[in-house]
């Protein structure tokens, strides 16, 4: 089995590549390093299943694969903000690519997609019938509307050429190798509690997300992936609740540490609420989070702690 992994040195990308190797297959990365590093995936290099292509998925390219992971794109907001029509070019053009390259070489291909095509949602939890509720001008639209057109181009491809799909709906996932600079609120809190500065809470921290642990997540992509017949979208994430604010007061407590909360403006339309309905990962999947909150966040500390003292 020869799996591509586009996004292959980012944060996700270089857990599935890890996972897929250890499951015996080949696996061939791809990444153009925006948000990526090759630090994530140094202890692949030796290995002969692994191979590691430098290239941009708004190009077309050709590769024999049988599993096609489209993971390639920015996720945290600052980074999928910087150069927002790139983001969008990644996530259309990148899926056009991928699904040509799909259809080609009878590939099956699974796109992350993400719980930001449900917006700022009016329901709750959200169930993968929610149509989501999306500004499709703001700030944000780069991303959210690159992914729902990613999903769009999905099920065309599926029904116009009989590209077999899957499409993973991914809720916010943390853990080791997020970036330094990821500027997404784990890493941020933890990187800033481990420095004792202010933790930067944004609004009010009354919003609230739903954190997985990344081990959870992957599981997730390759059950999912290698599932027969599952071609609707599918919610990956961990059902528990949380406010920012109750996780900026859980990190401080698990890092024993001296920081202030400080409060800063609410970005635009920041979702106010977000949990996965994942009834339908459970019936496909047999799928079930294992880890939880607290211990992902432990690890997560310890992989930040290490790299702050090297
Ligand atoms: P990340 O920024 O750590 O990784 C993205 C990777 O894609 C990086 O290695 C980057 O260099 C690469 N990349 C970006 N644009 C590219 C391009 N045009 N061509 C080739 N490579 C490119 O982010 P992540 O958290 O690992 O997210 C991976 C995927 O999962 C993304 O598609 C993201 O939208 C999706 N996702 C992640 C989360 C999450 O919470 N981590 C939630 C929902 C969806
Ligand atoms: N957030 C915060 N402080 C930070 C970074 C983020 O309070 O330093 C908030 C942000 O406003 C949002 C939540 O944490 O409400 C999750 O933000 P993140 O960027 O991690 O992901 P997303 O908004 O895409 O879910």
């Amino acid at each position: 089995m020869i799996d591509l992994v586009t996004g292959a040195a980012g944060f996700l990308g270089s857990h599935l590549c890890d996972a897929l190797l250890a499951r015996g297959h080949e696996v061939i990365g791809l990444d153009n390093f925006f948000t990526g590093s090759k630090d994530n995936i140094r202890h692949l290099l030796a290995d002969r299943r692994f191979e590691l292509i430098r290239h941009d998925v708004i190009n077309p390219i050709l590769l024999e694969a049988d599993r096609i992971y489209n993971f390639a794109c920015p996720a945290s907001p600052i980074h999928y903000q910087f150069n927002p029509v790139k983001t969008i070019k990644t996530s259309v053009l990148g899926a056009i690519n991928m699904l040509g390259l799909a259809k080609r070489v009878k590939a099956r291909i699974l796109q992350a997609s993400t719980s930001e095509i449900y917006g700022d949602p009016e329901e709750h939890p959200q169930r993968e019938s929610y149509w989501g509720r999306v500004n499709p001008i703001g700030p944000r639209s780069c991303y959210d509307e690159g992914k729902r057109v990613a999903e769009s181009l999905m099920v065309n491809y599926h029904s116009q050429n009989g590209v077999d799909i899957r499409i993973a709906r991914i809720f916010n996932t943390y853990g080791p190798r997020m970036a330094l600079n990821d500027g997404r609120v784990v890493s941020n809190f933890i990187l800033q509690a481990l420095r004792h500065e202010p933790i930067t809470i944004f609004g009010r921290g009354e919003q609230t997300r739903s954190f997985c642990f990344v081990s959870d997540l992957i599981d997730a992509a390759v059950l999912l992936m290698e599932k027969e017949g599952v071609t609707e979208p599918v919610n990956l994430g961990n059902p528990e609740e949380v406010t920012v604010r109750e996780l900026a007061e859980l990190i401080l407590r698990l890092t024993a540490s001296r920081s202030k909360l400080v409060f800063k403006d609410l970005p635009i339309d920041d979702p106010t609420r977000r949990r996965p309905d994942i009834s339908l990962a459970r019936e496909k999947l047999g799928w079930e989070i294992k880890v939880q909150l607290q211990d992902g966040l432990r690890e997560t500390i310890a992989y930040f702690r290490r790299l702050l003292s090297a």
